[in-house]
């Protein structure tokens, strides 16, 4: 069955003046639009009570199992303002794919791809006079699911809730693109063979915040992992892949081994990669690999990919060891273009001749 979500027959939009303010300073992740989508899955009734209705609180007993148990997945992904005036999606049917991987991995009831889509597509109608217009801002989205039935056995919940909202973001890099320092951790690490590394959960996120702190005692904004069984391979970082570029124009990446999230940009960036002249490659890396390659200068630039920030220079890496510095430890040219033409593509400057924009 198809669901559809209709907008509440009672809105509550905030004043222009209001939402004005709050655009003319979105930051990340902290405004929220007038609206979310919403929908409920009972083991007797399967998904239903879909729609959009205003942005407020849920009401959550206290043995709701998600607060005890974590069985929760979410999705990130964007919509974007073009200079038409125009609003689009960037391929968020791999989104809807992969927010449906991770309610298997979880044991949640996948919500078909279409109605997630459905489900984006009428909340962003509904709130597009949030999409902010101003340079490299969006509208970020974010899915999520959760165990709300009521009980404190350990099985999959026979009641699910099902959300979407929405969040105008500004740039991420206010001023210029940042290259970031990058804290290699080996004390802790985000995903065993098995586990739950390739699924969007919320509890990968609650499992990596120690080693994020860890990162910044070492005065490093980010966290790279190794891989759990031999500490040897480098995976990805907290909440973004990450990216080689070698002397002879490889671009290279961790394999997708079941411990590192799928990511959109990582994918897209493969296919990009080919128009930029470079030989994507995927394959297993070892950590030894990727600091001596920084000290010899084979690999001559680092950069980590998401939605978030799209993509962030890595200028050094720090272990227990000491620091290693990436190129001249400013953003590289390859990393510079990678990042304008996956934008221009965003935002409609460039032909999307991939197909990867969908209109809402
Ligand atoms: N890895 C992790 C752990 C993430 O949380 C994210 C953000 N979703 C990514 C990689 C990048 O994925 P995407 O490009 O789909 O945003």
């Amino acid at each position: 069955m198809t669901l559809n979500f209709p907008l509440t027959a009672n809105p509550q939009p905030r004043s222009d003046a209001e939402r004005a303010a709050i655009l003319a300073n979105p930051g990340f992740g902290s405004n929220f639009t007038d609206h979310m989508a919403v929908a409920t899955w009972t083991a007797d009734q399967g998904w239903h009570e879909a729609g959009i209705v205003p942005y407020g609180p849920f009401s959550l007993d206290p043995a709701s199992a998600v607060l005890h148990y974590a069985q929760e997945i979410f999705e990130g992904l964007k919509a974007y303002h073009h200079a038409d005036g125009s609003v689009w999606l960037f391929r968020p049917e791999r989104n809807a794919a992969r927010f449906h991987r991770s309610a298997v991995r979880l044991a949640l009831p996948p919500l078909p791809e279409e109605d997630f889509l459905a489900s984006i597509e009428a909340l962003v109608a509904a709130d597009r006079a949030w999409v902010p217009t101003l340079e490299e801002q969006s509208l970020y989205l974010r899915p999520f699911m959760f165990a709300s039935e009521v009980f404190l056995g350990v099985r999959p919940a026979a009641r699910v809730t099902y959300s979407c909202i929405a969040s105008p973001a500004g740039a991420y890099f206010s001023s210029g693109v940042k290259p970031v320092k990058i804290w290699v951790s080996t004390s802790y690490t985000r995903a065993a063979p098995g586990g739950t590394g390739a699924a969007k959960c919320g509890g990968n996120y609650a499992a990596s915040l120690i080693a994020q702190a860890e990162a910044a005692e070492n005065g490093c904004e980010q966290v790279v992992f190794a891989d759990a069984a031999e500490h040897t391979w480098l995976e990805e970082l907290g909440g973004m892949n990450v990216y080689l570029v070698t002397a002879d124009d490889q671009l290279l990446t961790p394999e997708l081994s079941g411990t590192i999230l799928e990511g959109v940009t990582r994918e897209s960036i493969l296919i990009l990669a080919k128009d930029h002249g470079l030989t994507p490659v995927e394959r297993k890396i070892s950590l030894a690999e990727v600091l001596e390659g920084v000290g010899s200068g084979a690999i001559k630039e680092v950069f980590a990919c998401g939605t978030a920030a799209v993509i962030t220079p890595i200028a050094e890496l720090k272990d227990a060891d000491g620091s290693h510095r990436v190129g001249i430890g400013e953003a590289g040219e390859v990393t510079a273009a990678i990042r304008s033409a996956l934008l221009d593509i965003q935002y409609g400057r460039a032909e999307d001749t991939h197909n990867w924009l969908r209109r809402v």
